[in-house]
């Protein structure tokens, strides 16, 4: 593991690789009581059963069926019969995990064994919190984000990730992310990401986020309306593809999120 810190009584697991004193990739798992929210990918699943073995983790919550959430959970659940939540929709990928993924995601993060898991109930006990289950569906159709309404806590997988995100992966869908993103509670909350951010004032930077791809859908639209086409919207509102787009293979990529905006 990379690191391990405290946010009051919440703790945050930050996994990942260092190449050449280079962070290759974050990911975070967030322990709250005794539960473990996600579980990082393949390839830091012995970073993550390390750090647990001093933890009391008792049951796991995962927020989507993506292989860098659900990748330390066949570990987990060799050594102890601990029981997991995750979304109908999620659960036949987690207990039958696709053998390939695309290149780069098998390279950096690894293909996840099988795992068991059920169906999340509509909220979860850990310890003396109580965490509302979400759905969050965009990202992924399976996507869930908890919350813990008294303590002002929101773990939200891959729903957020930043203010100004620019590519997305084909199957994606944008407008059911910002319609997750409305739905979220009105009331304060602290914002804990998959990607091992965590963002106080969780509600003005949805709204900023919000605001950011609403803007950009409309410019988007517009654009298509006078018969320009995906790729040339794209380079003219969010200039040309980058390292992202280069090192997916173009699957993580700007015309991806234009495309999304189009319908
Ligand atoms: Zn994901």
């Amino acid at each position: 593991m990379l690191k391990m810190t405290r946010h009051g009584p919440v703790t945050r697991l930050l996994l990942g690789r260092n190449v050449a004193g280079r962070t290759l990739y974050l990911t975070a798992a967030y322990l709250v009581g005794d539960l473990l929210i996600d579980t990082g990918c393949p390839r830091t699943a012995r970073q993550l059963e390390q750090a647990l073995e001093d933890l009391p983790v008792r049951q796991v919550a995962l927020t989507h069926h993506h292989e860098d959430h659900v990748g330390g959970l066949a570990r987990i659940q060799a050594g102890a019969p601990i029981p997991a939540y995750a979304h109908p929709l999620a659960l036949g990928r987690i207990l039958d995990p696709p053998r390939r993924l695309a290149f780069y995601r098998e390279v950096v993060w690894g293909v996840p064994a099988a795992a068991r898991a059920s169906p999340l109930p509509d909220e979860l006990a850990a310890g003396p919190y109580r965490l509302r289950v979400l759905h969050t569906p965009g990202h992924c159709p399976d996507h869930v984000a908890f919350y813990e309404p008294r303590e002002g806590w929101l773990f939200t997988g891959d729903l957020f990730l930043g203010e100004r995100v620019k590519q997305l992966r084909p199957r994606e869908n944008v407008e059911a992310t910002m319609q997750s993103l409305r739905r979220l509670p009105g009331s304060d909350y602290t914002i804990f990401c998959g990607g091992g951010r965590v963002v106080e004032d969780g509600p003005a930077a949805v709204a900023r986020k919000l605001a950011y791809w609403e803007g950009l859908g409309e410019q988007a639209r517009a654009l298509a309306a006078e018969g320009w086409k995906v790729d040339a919207i794209t380079t003219r509102l969010l200039g040309r593809e980058g390292f992202l787009w280069l090192a997916t293979g173009g699957d993580s990529a700007k015309r991806h999120l234009i495309r999304s905006f189009l319908g």
